[in-house]
Order: C-alpha cells, then sequence, then structure tokens
C-alpha cells in the first residue's frame, strides 16, 4: 500500500487526495478529488467572517465544496444558521459528511448560484469561488492538476463567478449583510470595483 502511494504521489497526486483528509481551522475534513482541497489561505476568509458575524444569524456559503468554510463557521459560532450550496451532488455529500462528522448543523442545497434560493435572506454571504483566469499556467502545475478544474477557474476572466456572486448578492443579503469572497492575488482592485458598482459600502481588502 505504501508502495502505491508512493508511486501516486510521485506522479503529483495531492497528499490530501491519497489520505483522503485534509486539517483546515483546526478541524479534519474528508477530501475527495470531486472537491478543491482547504487551502490554509481561507483560513482568513474564516475568521473574518466569524469577527463580522452578529449573534444568532444567518450565514450562505457559496460553493461550499468539501464545506470546509460552512463548517468551520458552525463549529466556532453554535449561535449562527449556517446554509451552503453547492452545484455538485459529490461535493453535497462531502459536505454533509464533513458536518456531520463535527456534529454542526448545515443546511445543505443544491444550486447553480443563487437559483435555488428563494425568499431567503442571509445576514452574511461568504465564498471560495473559481477565480483563476482560462489558460493561467498554475492549472497545469502542482496539485492544480489534480483538482476539479471549475472549482480553480470560470474558464473566462477570473472574474465571472465573483462577478455573479457581488451582483445577485443584495437580493439576499439584509441591508447590513456582509459579503466576503476570497479572489485571485491580482484582483483585489477589480473586484473592489465590482463591489462599489453593486452599492456595497465599507469595502476592504485582506491579502491572506
Ligand atoms: N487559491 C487557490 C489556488 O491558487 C485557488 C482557489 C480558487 O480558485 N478558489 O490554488
Amino acid at each position: 500500500r505504501v508502495g502505491e502511494l508512493f508511486t501516486r504521489r510521485i506522479a503529483g497526486e495531492p497528499i490530501a487526495y491519497l489520505v483522503g483528509t485534509r486539517e483546515f481551522y483546526g478541524l479534519r475534513f474528508e477530501v475527495t478529488p470531486a472537491v478543491l482541497i482547504p487551502r490554509p489561505e481561507t483560513e482568513l476568509l474564516v475568521e473574518l467572517a466569524i469577527d463580522r458575524l452578529p449573534r444568532q444569524s444567518r450565514v450562505l456559503d457559496m460553493g461550499t465544496g468539501s464545506g470546509a468554510i460552512a463548517v468551520a463557521i458552525a463549529y466556532s459560532r453554535r449561535d449562527a444558521a449556517v446554509s451552503a450550496i453547492d452545484l455538485s451532488d459529490a461535493a453535497l455529500a462531502l459536505a454533509r459528511r464533513n458536518a456531520a462528522h463535527h456534529a454542526v448543523p448545515v443546511q445543505l442545497l443544491r444550486s447553480d448560484s443563487y437559483a435555488a434560493l428563494t425568499d431567503q435572506h442571509f445576514d452574511m454571504i461568504v465564498a471560495n469561488p473559481p477565480y483563476i483566469v482560462d489558460g493561467d499556467h498554475h492549472l497545469s502545475e502542482g496539485d492544480l492538476r489534480f483538482e476539479p478544474v471549475d472549482a480553480l477557474t470560470d474558464h473566462a476572466d477570473g472574474l465571472s463567478a465573483l462577478r455573479i456572486i457581488i451582483n445577485g448578492a443584495t437580493a439576499f443579503l439584509d441591508s447590513a449583510g456582509w459579503l466576503l469572497l476570497e479572489h485571485g492575488y491580482d484582483q483585489a482592485t477589480a473586484v473592489r470595483a465590482l463591489l462599489n458598482a453593486a452599492q456595497f459600502t465599507d469595502v476592504q481588502s485582506w491579502p491572506d
């Protein structure tokens, strides 16, 4: 078994897929090649979310994948009602197992962006969407070669998923609500412009 794992690792397969787990925010997450491997950078998004979340509020995680962000928030903030959506049934099944493993209630729903959400309002929306530009060389290097490509890139300018989330958010957010997004290292100016154009105030960028 070690020999087989060694061979797969030599071929570049990420450790997280070989062992089937990855630690995120101090919690153990089951991962499969159906989802992005949770990254330490994204822990900043969780910290900022927890800091800003009012008591007893409703949070939506868009494109939850393994459920890492949603489960970490639900685990740290037992007062929060956490919902999470994803387009992938395999991701939803995995997120359900990760929520169950940590015994936190996360409401999971299959949805293409906001499509399946009707009449729901949130105090906060969080997302780590696919933001890598089509054709970026990182997509064909290292761990990324083994991760689900639709979780990494929008196959366009890298901003299209961010645009959809930002432009749709106001319909689902309370007026004092927060939208917290992870984006690429070179996208801060563009993302702030999108947020300002969508009438968001108190727009901030945080390098992770
Ligand atoms: N930050 C990740 C990477 O550079 C990409 C995550 C994403 O596209 N949401 O590998």
